[in-house]
């Protein structure tokens, strides 16, 4: 008889993505099945008494728990490295119900100051009405970070590599830092997915995913995951139960799909881009390039080092100020100019008016956004098309 219960913990990240999580109904279907259903029956009234009250594991109600979510959920645990993992509706409730769960008014949080916008605001302006403060950071300063916690610092957050400069901090001496003030440290691991970089094998406690972006890689639908210990996720759980940013099983069911070929797409989004930014260093109309994976990136070393790969999105500065940037963005034909990135498709940005457009002038020079810098994420497209939509504009330039 053929035994499937392989033991997990041998396999490896793309066994993983296959296979982990993965429990059979008595249809024996090959594929992950989908259950779009809001409620669960029972055989007895017993039964359901046992459910409602948590005396006997079970499916009680879609805001709970649901197979197609829970198939996701061990899925990314399992490739996280994590006990546990919480999906959620998306990646700003991710950060949201991870918060609310494990923080009070009084404490505080440490970032890095180059975070994604929505959850600069959701720090300030909704965690700072509740008497959570913020502090931020410069990424790649250790000394910095150290400064800025103090005895009420609960939570230390990152996002490595930073957007769009390809910025990167040392995990395990951030860890580090974290756990000698007692507090916890939350990487999000949007832009290199566990197909790269594992952060909880690196000393963090919580990984944030928005799924929006490379889990399901296909630009198809939003979502979020919470992966890290028993310990927390348990409150995190809480929080998604009960205030209800749950993931629907639709969207869990697609994201379990796109875990299936992410390390393949991780590998081809990373080989497109080395080519792109080496070709862009090249061009005479370019003045600078900002991918680790470019040996004179300040972070390279680092970067190598700590990630097995250096991701698909990067930054580069054009000859001229915003008119030049503007002008190669809009002699593109197939790129797509939005500031979604982690699809398949290539997207092209101009982040000083868009992505960061928010920023005063001041916060722009400090995070190094400038007029003419450009922000491409790479897809997976013929990279001799990506190329030549780019060289359009920047032939016109040079
Ligand atoms: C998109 C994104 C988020 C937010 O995720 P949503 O799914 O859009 O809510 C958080 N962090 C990073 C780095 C992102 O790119």
């Amino acid at each position: 008889m053929h035994d499937d219960s392989t033991p997990e913990a041998a396999w490896g990240l793309e066994t993983l993505a296959i296979r982990a999580g993965h429990h059979r109904t008595g249809e024996q279907e090959h594929s992950e099945p989908i259950f779009p259903t809001s409620s669960f029956v029972y055989g007895s009234a017993a039964e359901a008494a046992r459910k409602f009250g948590g005396d006997e594991p079970g499916n009680v109600y879609s805001r709970f728990t649901n197979p197609t979510v829970h198939t996701f959920e061990r899925r990314l645990a399992a490739m996280e490295g994590g006990e546990r993992c919480v999906a959620t509706s998306s990646g700003m409730s991710a950060i949201l119900a991870t918060v609310l769960a494990l923080l009070q008014a009084g404490d505080e949080i440490v970032a890095s100051r180059s975070l994604f916008g929505s959850t600069v605001s959701l720090f300030d302006k909704y965690f700072g009405k509740l008497g959570i403060t913020t502090r931020y950071v410069e990424l790649s300063d250790l000394a910095a970070w150290e400064a800025a916690v103090t005895p009420n610092t609960r939570l230390l957050f990152a996002e490595t590599p930073s957007n769009p400069l390809s910025e990167v901090v040392d995990i395990a001496a951030l860890a580090d830092i974290a756990h000698r003030h007692d507090a916890l440290l939350a990487i999000d691991n949007c832009f290199l997915t566990p197909a790269l970089q594992r952060p909880l094998a690196l000393g963090a406690d919580l990984v944030i995913h928005s799924a929006t972006k490379y889990l399901d890689g296909q630009g198809r639908a939003v979502g979020g995951a919470v992966v890290g210990r028993n310990r927390e996720l348990e409150e995190i759980f809480g929080v998604v139960r009960t205030c209800g940013p749950c993931l629907s099983p639709f969207n869990a069911w697609i994201f379990t799909k796109g875990l299936e070929t992410l390390s393949l797409r991780m590998r081809a989004h990373c080989e497109n881009a080395q080519a792109l930014a080496e070709w862009l260093d090249r061009h005479p109309a370019v003045t600078r390039v900002y991918y680790s994976g470019l040996a004179h990136h300040p972070r390279h070393a680092l970067a190598a080092r700590q990630q097995k790969g250096f991701g698909a999105v990067l930054g580069f500065e054009v000859k001229g100020g915003r008119e030049a940037a503007w002008s190669v963005i809009d002699a593109t034909r197939l790129l797509s100019i939005t500031g979604n990135l982690g699809d398949v498709k290539t997207t092209i940005t101009h982040p000083a008016t868009t992505t960061h457009g928010r920023l005063s002038a001041d916060q722009k020079a400090a995070a190094g956004i400038t007029e003419a810098l450009i922000r491409v994420a790479v897809g997976l497209e013929s990279l001799e098309d990506i190329r030549d939509d780019l060289a359009r504009g920047l032939d016109a330039l040079a």
